[in-house]
């Protein structure tokens, strides 16, 4: 048996004995690396992967990989069916393999085994409408050129993408991505975060299970500043999906600039806006306001992290948010109770307790949380709610990546929907509202790509995922998001004889 085969095995439950070994994943295949990174899992501070560090000279060969299997056809040239029946193969596979899947997402990020489980599932209906979308895809047609002309507007991939990943959400944001990308019929090179790399390289094993054609996804592993720079800055790389900060963003729209401008597609930063007004279900509100900014201890792109509340209801609401965010049990990721887990670096850590401090220093008032939480091992923060958030504090301005929730008041509809759109990011919003008229009318002002009403982070893969202003270019997901990885070519068709130009 092969190691990689043996490592598989590892029981599904407590800490790995050894940690568990990878190559990189390339032209169908496990690539042995000459250098490897020890991930510790930040819950329990044992080793529990070693990750390739791989070289530019690594990335050069995937991507050459990745272009030969663009070129040869044997993804491109598929029927949409047959494109979809490896991505339901592989839904199966996944769902077969759920829970080893979540387990080393719970190693190598720190979040609750339950929530990952859940994630999973997500991605298993990634997979399955990645496959409706492979067989729905389609072009245009122009009947209405005359007898003389017809035309067609073809959509074709755009060849080979580069994805590159953040560590919050390691496989789910990755299958956000690469089933509508197959779907288009590109190739990829992956490049996810250097502490989060587990579950990107098994999915290689998962694909070539399921059928798909080697070089068609390929992984590869290593820093943002070395492997991530040089993908941006690729010249044979067609298009380049980045999600991540808004910072690295920006060095990435410069690095494609600067090398064949690369086609992007980016899925930045937040700063998301929760607006409750005086007539919505307050428990439900206080619920939705605890979990938007505690989910994943809040390391969320999407995270409701600025609590816009209608005076009159303030103080109230505020005491029901801060009951439940009192339950919220914060504890060991592998204990199925958890609800939330360890902060997944200590960089990260140490970011949200300055803001915490920060918030403090700037005259906002504490209403609950703003420590860590000590469990004997690993980095844990209790959920946060600050009041007394004025707009020009650093706490309501910055996108903290943690379980720190601001809060604002207003007294018209007006003031809360100037208050929400009060940010350099347009990612996520939510009313909750049971007047339809002051529901809609906040939906369709507060400039945000993805908007939720008496929910939050509610939706499933067949709706697209992207951000206004600073938080990103593109879609991702369902339709909207295979279309994002094609181009459109029209092709103009005489019929009959041609009008001379030259009598
Ligand atoms: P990050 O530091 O920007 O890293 C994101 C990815 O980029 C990682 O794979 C990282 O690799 C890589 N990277 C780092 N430097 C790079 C460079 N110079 N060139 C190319 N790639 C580079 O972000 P993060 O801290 O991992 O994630 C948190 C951020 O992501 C937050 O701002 C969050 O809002 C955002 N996010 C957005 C969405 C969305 O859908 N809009 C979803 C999730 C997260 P290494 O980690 O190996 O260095």
């Amino acid at each position: 048996m092969r190691k990689q085969d043996m490592d598989k095995r590892v029981t599904i439950s407590g800490l790995p004995e050894t940690p568990r070994e990878f190559g990189f994943w390339m032209d169908g295949g496990w690539q042995g690396a000459r250098t490897l990174y020890e991930r510790i899992s930040p819950a329990h501070g044992v080793p529990v992967t070693r990750i390739p560090v791989c070289t530019v000279d690594d990335l050069n060969a995937a991507v050459a990989a990745a272009r030969r299997a663009f070129e040869d056809r044997s993804w491109a040239g598929l029927s949409g069916a047959d494109r979809a029946g490896v991505l339901l193969r592989a839904a199966d596979i996944l769902r077969q393999r759920r829970d080893e899947i979540a387990y080393w997402e719970v190693l190598e990020n720190g979040k609750p085994i339950a929530q990952a489980r859940g994630e999973i599932d997500h991605c298993i209906a990634c997979f399955e409408v990645g496959a409706g979308a492979a067989r729905m895809l389609h072009g245009d047609s122009f009947n209405s050129l005359g007898d003389g002309l017809f035309g067609m507007v073809l959509r074709e991939p755009v060849g080979v993408v580069g994805l590159i990943t953040p560590w919050n959400f390691p496989f789910l944001i990755l299958c956000e991505r690469v089933p509508f990308i197959l779907a288009s019929g590109c190739t990829m090179v992956v490049k996810p975060s250097e502490v989060t790399s587990a579950t990107t390289l098994i999915l290689g094993e998962i694909l070539a299970e399921a059928g798909l054609p080697k070089g068609v996804y390929n992984v590869v592993t290593g820093s943002g500043r070395t492997i991530g720079q040089a993908m941006a800055e690729h010249p044979d790389v067609d298009m380049l999906s980045f999600t991540g900060s808004t910072g690295v963003g920006r060095s990435v729209v410069h690095a494609a600039a600067d090398s064949n401008f690369k086609k992007l597609g980016l899925e930045l930063g937040g700063k998301n806006p929760i607006v409750v007004f005086a007539d919505a279900d307050l428990e439900d509100a206080a619920d939705g306001a605890a979990f938007g900014i505690s989910f994943n201890t809040g390391q969320c792109c999407v995270s409701s992290s600025r609590l816009i509340v209608d005076r009159r209801v303030a103080d109230e609401f505020e005491a029901l948010v801060v009951a439940k965010m009192q339950k919220i049990v914060v504890g060991d990721p592998l204990d199925e109770a958890t609800q939330i887990g360890a902060i997944t670096t200590d960089a990260q850590n140490a970011t949200i307790l300055s803001y915490i401090e920060k918030g403090k220093a700037e005259g906002a008032k504490i209403l609950t949380g703003g420590a860590a939480a000590d469990l004997g091992r690993g980095s844990y923060i209790t959920p946060t709610l600050f009041t007394g958030v004025t707009r020009d504090m650093s706490i309501a301005r910055d996108e903290i990546f943690g379980p720190v929730l601001s809060s604002f008041r207003f007294d018209t509809t007006d003031e809360a929907i100037a208050l929400a759109n009060d940010t350099v990011y347009g990612l996520a919003a939510s009313v909750w509202s049971k007047n339809i008229d002051t529901a809609l009318t906040v939906s369709r002002r507060v400039r945000a790509g993805r908007f939720w009403v008496n929910c939050i982070m509610a939706g499933g893969p067949e709706m697209p995922l992207g951000g206004f202003k600073q938080s990103g270019w593109g879609r991702e997901a369902g339709t909207y998001g295979v279309e994002e990885y094609t181009q459109v070519k029209s092709v103009h068709v005489e019929i009959g004889k041609r009008n001379h130009w030259i009598k």
